[in-house]
C-alpha cells in the first residue's frame, strides 16, 4: 500500500482560508477597517475602484507596524491581538484569528506601506498570491496604508463570481457604514473612482447617523438608555411614523461589532406593537454593551451571528426599554385601547380641509371623440391613447394560454362581443356610458361576458397596464414630461443617491427631468404626465426602497424593478371612485396588454364566474 496523505502546501492552504475569509471586496473593505481600529487609528480613508474589483486602499493613522511585523502580518495565525485562548474571553480587539492579511495576500497583488511613528522610515512590502516579492525602506506618513489590486487574479472562478459593480458597491457601503456608525469617533471617508462617497467627521453618535443616512434624518431619532447589570444600552429608534417600507436602517451593535439578530429584532418591533402601518421596518440604531464572558464571540469572521448567554433577559430589557423611550418621547398613544375606526376620517382625507360637495360638470366632454377629456383629465393616466381596435386584443388577451391564475377558465370565456366591444369606443354616447361596466365598492370593475361576469381588481389592472407602458419607455420609446412651475428639490442620504444615479437614465425616459444631482439632494424639472407633483417624493422614496431589496443584477432587471415599482406607485388605488369612460378604459387597455391575466408582480388581475358556476350556486 502507497501513502497517499500529504500537507497542503502553504499558498494552497491559504487560498482555501482565504475563501472563507474573503467573498467578495466587502469583505477585504471590512478585515481592513477592523485592523485599522484595532490599531488605534483617528481617522481612515478608504479608495475603491470598479467596486473594488481592481483596487481597495484603505489608509489609516494608526500606530503603524515595524519592519518585522509588517513582514509577520501576512502570515497565517499571525495577530498580536491573542497570545492564549483565555484572552478570547475578555476579548476588546475586532480581529483576533491572524487570518485576514495572510488570506488577503493569497488572492490579490497587496502593497503595504506602514510606519511607527519612533521609526524614521517606513517599510514598503509588495506581494502576490503569498509570495513576497519585494521590501523596502520608503517615506511614509505614520499608520499604514494597504493597498489590494486585483482580487481574485488567481481564482478566475471567483472572479466570475461576483455580481455587477453596483450590487458589489452596495455590499462595501454596508459594511462601511456598520464600521463607521460603531466607531463615529473616528472620521471615515469612501471614495469610488475618484468621486467622494462620503465624508464622516469625528462626532458623536447622533451626528454620526445624520451623517450617513442624511439631515433628514435628525428628527425621527428617539433617544434609547438603559443601564442594567446584564446590559447596557443606547442608541436610538426610528419614530413610527418615519418606519421605512424597508429594513434598510436596522443596525445592532454588540461591544461595537454590529451583529445580526432576528430575536432581538423581534424585541424592537414587540415594543412598537400597535404603532406601525402594515408592512413597515421601525428604523433603529442601537448599541448594547455586554460583558465579553457573556458572549460567544468565537465565530466565523464573515458571520454577523452571535449567541448570548440570557437572551430572553436581553430580549424583554431591550422591548421594555424602547417602549419606555417611545412612550416618554410622546411618540405612543396614551390611551391605549381599541378604537372604532369606522369614525376616522379616511386617510387620504385626513389633511384637507372640508369642502362643500360641487357638481362637476365637463365641458369638453365629447363623447364621440376617442380622447375627449373625462373629468379627470389626460393626465390621470386611465386613458390609453392606441384605444382603436383594442378590442380585438380583449379576444387575443383571453385565448392565449397563460400560465397564470385562472386560465383554464379563460379558454371558454367569451366577451358578449355585440354588447361589449361594439361599443367600447362605438358611435353611441348612450351607449358608452351605459352599463356595461359598473364599480364595486370603489375596488372592483365588473363587466359582463357572455358566458358569466368579469370581476376586475382595478388597483392591479391599472399596475399591469402602466408597468407596460413604462418598461417601454424605458427600454424602446422615451415617455413624454410635464414641466414643472417651479423645480422640485429633494433631499437623499448618499446611498440613496448613488441608487439614484444609477436609474437616472431609466427614469428619465419615464418622463423625470433633473436640473441638478448635488451630493444629497436633486432638482426635479420635469416629471411624468401620470403623476402630480405632490407624489413625486413618496413615489422616489417607494422606488429607491424597492431597489434597495430587488438588488437588481442587470440593466434588464433594473429596468423591470423601476417599471414595477413606478407602476404600482401611479396606479389608481383601490378607493377611488372611476367614472364609467374611465373603467371601460383600464378594461380595453388591461386586453390589449401583453400579459393581462398576473400584475408583475405575479398577482391575479381579474376573476371571472361563469354562468355555469353561478348555475351550481343556486342549487
Ligand atoms: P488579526 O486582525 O486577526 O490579528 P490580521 O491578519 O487582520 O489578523 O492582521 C494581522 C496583524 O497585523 C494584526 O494582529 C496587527 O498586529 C497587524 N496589523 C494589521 N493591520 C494593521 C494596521 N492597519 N495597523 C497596524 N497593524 C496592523
Ligand atoms: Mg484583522
Amino acid at each position: 500500500m502507497t501513502d497517499v496523505i500529504h500537507l497542503l502546501p502553504d499558498h494552497v492552504a491559504n487560498q482555501i482560508a482565504a475563501g472563507e475569509v474573503v467573498q467578495r471586496p466587502a469583505s477585504v473593505i471590512k478585515e481592513l477597517l477592523e485592523n485599522s481600529i484595532d490599531a488605534g487609528a483617528g481617522q481612515i480613508k478608504v479608495i475603491i475602484k470598479e467596486a473594488g474589483k481592481t483596487l481597495i486602499q484603505v489608509i489609516d493613522d494608526g500606530k503603524g507596524m515595524s519592519l518585522t511585523d509588517a513582514r509577520l502580518c501576512f502570515e497565517r495565525h499571525a495577530t498580536s491581538k491573542i497570545h492564549a485562548a483565555e484572552d478570547l474571553f475578555s476579548l476588546k480587539t475586532k480581529g483576533f484569528r491572524g487570518e485576514a492579511l495572510a488570506s488577503i495576500a493569497a488572492i490579490a497583488h497587496v502593497e503595504l506601506k506602514s510606519r511607527q511613528e519612533d521609526d524614521e522610515v517606513g517599510t514598503c512590502i509588495k506581494i502576490e498570491g503569498s509570495e513576497v516579492t519585494s521590501q523596502e525602506p520608503v517615506v511614509t506618513p505614520v499608520g499604514t496604508s494597504i493597498c489590494v489590486k486585483n482580487l481574485f487574479y488567481n481564482i478566475p472562478a471567483r472572479r466570475n463570481f461576483l455580481k455587477s459593480d453596483s450590487v458589489e458597491t452596495r455590499h462595501i457601503i454596508d459594511e462601511f457604514q456598520r464600521v463607521a456608525l460603531a466607531h463615529p469617533a473616528i472620521q471615515f471617508s469612501l471614495f469610488h473612482n475618484g468621486s467622494e462617497m462620503f465624508q464622516l467627521p469625528g462626532s458623536n453618535y447622533r451626528q454620526r447617523i445624520v451623517n450617513i443616512f442624511g439631515g433628514k434624518t435628525n428628527e425621527k431619532l428617539v433617544p434609547v438608555e438603559e443601564d442594567t447589570e446584564i446590559v447596557k444600552i443606547h442608541g436610538f429608534v426610528g419614530k413610527p411614523e418615519f418606519a421605512k417600507r424597508s429594513r434598510g436602517e436596522q443596525f445592532f451593535f454588540v461591544n461595537d461589532r454590529f451583529i445580526k439578530s432576528p430575536y432581538l429584532n423581534h424585541a424592537v418591533v414587540a415594543a412598537f406593537e400597535g404603532l406601525l402601518k402594515d408592512k413597515a421596518y421601525p428604523s433603529y440604531f442601537l448599541y448594547l454593551e455586554v460583558d465579553p464572558k457573556s458572549i460567544d464571540i468565537n465565530i466565523h469572521p464573515t458571520k454577523t451571528e452571535i449567541k448570548f448567554d440570557d437572551e430572553h433577559a436581553l430580549y424583554s430589557i431591550l422591548r421594555s426599554s424602547i417602549k419606555h423611550s417611545l412612550g416618554q418621547f410622546n411618540v405612543a398613544p396614551v390611551l391605549d385601547f381599541e378604537r372604532d375606526h369606522t369614525f376616522d376620517t379616511p386617510y387620504e382625507l385626513n389633511k384637507k380641509e372640508v369642502t362643500a360637495p360641487k357638481i362637476e360638470v365637463d365641458r369638453s366632454f365629447n363623447p364621440f371623440k376617442e380622447n375627449s377629456g373625462g373629468s379627470r383629465g389626460s393626465s390621470s393616466g386611465y386613458r390609453k391613447e392606441n384605444t382603436g381596435g383594442s378590442w380585438e386584443s380583449l379576444y387575443s388577451g383571453l385565448q392565449q394560454k397563460e400560465s397564470g391564475a385562472s386560465s383554464s377558465e379563460l379558454q371558454h370565456v367569451e366577451f358578449e362581443s355585440d354588447e361589449v366591444t361594439g361599443n367600447l369606443f362605438g358611435s353611441s354616447a348612450e351607449k358608452e356610458t351605459g352599463n356595461t361596466t359598473f364599480q364595486l365598492n370603489k375596488k372592483y370593475i365588473v363587466s359582463t361576458l357572455k358566458s358569466g361576469i368579469l370581476v376586475i381588481d382595478q388597483h392591479r389592472a391599472h399596475t399591469r397596464i402602466l408597468y407596460e407602458e413604462l418598461l417601454k419607455s424605458i427600454t424602446v420609446t422615451a415617455a413624454v414630461s410635464q414641466q414643472l412651475l417651479f423645480p422640485l428639490m429633494l433631499q437623499f442620504n448618499s446611498q440613496e443617491m448613488s441608487l439614484l444615479k444609477e436609474s437616472k437614465e431609466s427614469l428619465e425616459h419615464t418622463g423625470f427631468v433633473f436640473s441638478k444631482f448635488g451630493k444629497n439632494s436633486v432638482e426635479i424639472t420635469g416629471i411624468p404626465t401620470l403623476i402630480s407633483e405632490s407624489e413625486v417624493a413618496i413615489l422616489l422614496e417607494q422606488l429607491l426602497s424597492d431597489l434597495e431589496n430587488e438588488v437588481p443584477e442587470s440593466s434588464f432587471s433594473q429596468a423591470d424593478v423601476l417599471a414595477k415599482s413606478l407602476a404600482k406607485g401611479m396606479a389608481v388605488k383601490s378607493g377611488t371612485v372611476l367614472n364609467n369612460l374611465e373603467q371601460q378604459n383600464i378594461l380595453n387597455s388591461l386586453f390589449a396588454c401583453k400579459e393581462s391575466t398576473l400584475t408583475p408582480y405575479n398577482k391575479p388581475v381579474f376573476i371571472t364566474l361563469t354562468v355555469d358556476e353561478l348555475d351550481k350556486k343556486f342549487m
